[in-house]
């Protein structure tokens, strides 16, 4: 398996390239054209495995294949994926994984984490992004708020369950869960599966197909 045989972009193709890698890992050679075929995914996978970028590259292959399609030629104001990380400190990582991964494409992505100003947040909720990276706390204040409308979300990523679980997000992802449409593609990585998080991913996660590394 290699990147080029994956059916991703040529600027993609490229990113790839300018980070040196050579060939996906075994995380990636699964999940990514799992999450291409828009089929929910399930995926155990530890950090250090290259998991970030079995997610940030479909999802941005399957955004850019959105804006470029027909006659759209206005960004859209409202975030098509959402991507929920149990730390700040990971959240951060995701965002700047895939500032570097978009950086031949036209796509927006922004961190919402305690620590930045609302002020500074909302203001780049309305300039338009695609992609939201978010910390639950953080997440469900902005929602409370009403800053945040998820109806044009598509794909959720749930990053980590297992920490959320541990660090006592359940409820508040339970909580995000009921505002996001019905209709969208959820994948969720997590290092290992207990069973809450079994029993979430048998009530929001359609079929998935499974993959364990
Ligand atoms: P992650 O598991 O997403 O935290 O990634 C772990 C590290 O592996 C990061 O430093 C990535 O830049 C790197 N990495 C991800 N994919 C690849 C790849 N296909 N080849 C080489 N390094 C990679």
């Amino acid at each position: 398996m290699t990147f080029a045989t994956m059916a991703l972009s040529p600027a993609l193709l490229q990113a790839i390239s300018e980070k040196g890698y050579l060939s996906p890992t075994a995380i990636q050679a699964q999940a990514i054209p799992a999450i291409l075929t828009g089929a929910d995914v399930v995926a155990t996978a530890q950090t250090g495995t290259g998991k970030t970028a079995s997610f940030v590259l479909p999802l941005l292959q399957m955004l850019s294949n959105e804006t470029t399609e027909g006659t759209r030629t206005r960004r859209p104001k409202r975030f098509r994926a959402l991507i929920i990380s149990p730390t700040r400190e990971l959240a951060l990582q995701i965002e700047d994984n895939i500032h570097q991964y978009s950086r031949h494409l036209d796509i927006r992505a922004t961190a919402m984490v305690g620590g930045m100003t609302y002020q500074q947040q909302k203001q780049k909720l309305i300039e338009g992004i695609d992609i939201l990276v978010a910390t639950p706390g953080r997440l469900l204040d902005m929602a409370n708020q009403r800053a945040l409308h998820f109806d044009e979300v598509k794909t959720l990523v749930l990053d980590e369950a297992d920490r959320m679980l541990d660090m006592g997000f359940i409820d508040d992802i339970h909580k995000i869960l009921n505002k996001l449409p019905k209709q969208r593609q959820t994948l969720l990585f997590s290092a290992t599966l207990p069973k809450a998080i079994r029993k979430l991913a048998n009530s929001e996660i359609h079929n998935p197909i499974e993959i364990t590394i």
